[in-house]
């Protein structure tokens, strides 16, 4: 694994890289902004423009990740203080309506949106192949499940892990990292635990029921961190782009010492950071924040380029 940074990291991957390497974008699928452009849309253009300038024609394969099985809004002791120390709200993004169109799920709503503008691409590339993929649809690979058993059996692994690596603060309580969806209410509100002879039980205090069963009975809940690592494997990634802001949290050597605990042979995937939108108080763009608005393509290729190696960019 190499992290590469901003657009001096895009020059860099440009000389490295072949072409036809497989490429990971992930989004929680409840919004899109510019926030989340500049990783998924823009970026990937610029690497793209850059490889062509190295005489490569682009043939990425780019894997657009819908992650479902993250929550829709996450609660905690202090959700900024404690980014650890959080659990989802209600329920994961799986389970829950689209506000604005109560017939609708939220996900069902967002994917097309969002793949249809991660797709541009395709146009300027004809050879770069975008193909959208929801994280629900990994349930039934092993490679899933071993981590979901993995992080039921050895709770405190992960603790340890961010303890050493981060410099986040960190509570011995709540420690959530999994949960499963309650197949009656269909909430995350609860405890789920595994026994020896691998059989889940989970308990929702919604329903103040114990529901009993196998592993892939169940929908769960992931933190994000575990949420990953089955990710890069099924789909053998060999580069990510993301925000920014997972430098902060040691996030890829955190995801490293995670693999490495659990037993997982795995290829550490390249990571190319991009710039955060901030707004004019310097709050990062978040749906989550209520700050996000969606900008045209072309203005924020032109934003990135007036000084192309920031790691904050200023939308009013
Ligand atoms: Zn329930």
């Amino acid at each position: 694994m190499k992290e590469f940074f901003f657009y001096r990291g895009i020059k860099s991957l440009a000389k490295k890289l072949k072409g036809d390497e497989k490429i990971c974008l992930a989004i929680r699928p409840y919004g899109f902004h510019a926030g989340n452009q500049i990783p998924l849309a823009i970026y990937p253009f610029f690497l793209c423009e850059e490889l062509r300038k190295n005489k490569k024609e682009p043939r990425f394969i780019i894997y657009l990740v819908f992650n479902d099985w993250e929550q829709f809004k996450l609660d905690g002791p202090n959700v900024k203080e404690y980014p650890f120390n959080v659990y989802p709200k209600d329920t994961t993004l799986q389970y829950t309506q689209d506000p604005s169109n109560t017939y609708k799920n939220i996900v069902d709503y967002w994917t097309p949106i969002i793949t249809k503008d991660v797709k541009i691409i395709e146009k300027d590339f004809p050879l770069v192949q975008v193909k959208p993929i929801l994280y629900s649809e990994f349930k039934n690979d092993k490679r899933l499940s071993a981590v979901l058993v993995k992080t039921l059996k050895k709770p405190r692994t992960f603790f340890n892990i961010l303890k050493k690596y981060t410099n986040k603060k960190l509570l011995p309580s709540p420690w959530k990292q999994i949960i499963a969806v309650c197949p009656k209410c269909k909430l995350t509100k609860g405890t789920t635990t595994l026994s020896r002879s691998n059989k889940l039980k989970h308990f929702c205090i919604n329903c103040s029921n114990t529901y009993q069963g196998r592993l892939l009975d169940f929908d769960y809940w992931l933190y994000h961190t575990q949420l990953a690592l089955p990710r890069y494997q099924i789909l053998d990634i060999d580069l990510c782009i993301t925000g920014a802001d997972k430098i902060d949290e040691s996030d890829y050597t955190v995801r490293e010492k995670l693999a490495e605990a659990y037993g997982i042979n795995l290829k550490m995937p390249d990571v190319l950071y991009t710039p955060l939108i901030v707004d004019k108080k310097g709050d990062r763009m978040g749906k989550s924040r209520g700050n996000h608005k969606y900008v045209k393509a072309n203005v924020l290729r032109k934003l990135i380029l007036i000084d192309k190696n920031r790691q904050f960019i200023c939308i009013d």
